[in-house]
């Protein structure tokens, strides 16, 4: 009997999500914001973390932080959890609802880790495609929850890798149509404009996932929030780890908080710069690109292999996302949104690397046909 016999099948059976680690000058690799947390920011949290005693163990209930976090979003603090990165908060919900026999309505492609722990945890995964244009299909979704009866449906809005967003009217149709939690992971939705925090109110069976690893520029710091019904978060609560939020953490995203006018700012500029790169990329021959409510673009290649362009941008300095083993994006790549002179750099990184991996042409007189 090998040590490995004693790990779950169903772990065995599935491939390890990884992200190999590579440097490089720009990075646009992982939707994070390009732009630093402003050091006076960064202050704030240092004062704090300078008079703690560094010996002694967070809150419990990180009281303070729920409330802040829950004037900030628009939610009560008595249905909000805050996580390790938004991360911990999808495992403590899956750990509370999916177990052998449990279906999780999924859309594909989208973030992996939801159909990862599912399996993990016994459940089975039902993936509904996305549109051909990668859009979703609201209609295959509310099917599929008819035909399947799922304790969870998953819907990442604005959707990684694809930057496609559901609508709230569909968002509330999802919610009105099972009996099932309906999970709506946002993720990015700073960039989006759009928000399902006020459907909470009217549809006690709705969860809302965010995060401050993007738009709010803290992924290094880990901190992630769960909403729903205060009946649901209890639920959920037990689930999640003990000391789970560090009081450094704590400290910062309070103070980011705080200072949302100054990041609301930074925000509006990526949004603007996302709208000059789609421009940009799209004047790019070869090069589809999606439309996208994120920091991110998927970019497909047509003739040029992903794989080999992936390594002449990477020659060039610049770190972008192969998504080549996502269902259905074999020729495409993820990139982030940076600032305006990685933007620039990713352009002409990106055009070179395209006629440089191109097939070339054969000279006229070896042509065979
Ligand atoms: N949800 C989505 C849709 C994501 O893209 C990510 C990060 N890639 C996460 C959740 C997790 O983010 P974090 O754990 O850093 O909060």
């Amino acid at each position: 009997m090998s040590p490995l016999d004693n790990i779950k099948p169903q772990v065995r059976a599935i491939a390890a999500y990884t992200l190999a680690a590579r440097h490089a000058a720009i990075k646009i690799n992982q939707n994070e914001n390009p732009y630093e947390m402003e050091v006076r920011i960064k202050e704030r949290a240092l004062a704090v973390a300078r008079e703690r005693p560094w010996g002694r163990y967070p809150d419990f209930d990180p009281k303070e932080l729920l409330e802040r976090l829950a004037r900030f979003a628009g939610w009560h603090a008595d249905g909000m959890l805050a996580g390790n990165g938004s991360n911990e908060l999808i495992e403590a919900l899956l750990r509370v609802t999916v177990g052998p026999g449990t279906r999780v309505l999924i859309p594909e492609p989208t973030f992996t880790l939801y159909a990862l722990l599912t399996k993990i945890l016994g459940g089975e995964a039902v993936r509904v495609s996305l549109a051909a244009d990668f859009e979703y299909d609201v209609e295959a979704l509310l099917r599929a929850q008819n035909e399947q009866l799922p304790t969870l449906t998953v819907v990442c809005t604005p959707n990684n890798p694809t930057g496609s967003a559901l609508a709230s009217s569909d968002i509330e149709r999802l919610c009105a149509n099972t009996s099932g939690l309906v999970v709506i992971d946002e993720a990015y939705h700073e960039f989006s404009g759009v928000s399902a925090v006020p459907l909470l109110a009217r549809y006690p069976n709705l969860v809302v996932l965010r995060t401050f690893s993007k738009a709010m520029a803290m992924a290094g710091l880990r901190l992630g929030y769960l909403m729903a019904s205060p009946e649901l978060a209890r639920e959920v609560n037990k689930a999640r780890l003990p000391y789970n939020v560090n009081f450094f953490t704590e400290a910062a995203a309070m103070a980011a908080v705080d200072e949302w006018p100054a990041l609301k700012v930074v925000i509006d500029r990526l949004v603007v710069l996302r709208e000059a790169l789609r421009v940009e990329l799209a004047r790019i021959p070869g090069v589809k690109v999606y439309p996208s409510r994120a920091n991110f673009f998927l970019v497909e290649l047509g003739e040029a292999d992903p794989k080999a362009v992936f390594e002449a941008v990477y020659r060039r300095g610049i770190l972008v996302r192969d998504v080549t083993s996502y269902p259905r994006l074999s020729r495409c790549l993820r990139v982030s949104v940076g600032t305006e002179e990685e933007n620039a750099a990713l352009v002409a990184a990106l055009r070179e690397a395209i006629t440089e991996v191109a097939p070339k042409a054969a000279p006229a007189g070896e042509r065979t046909t």
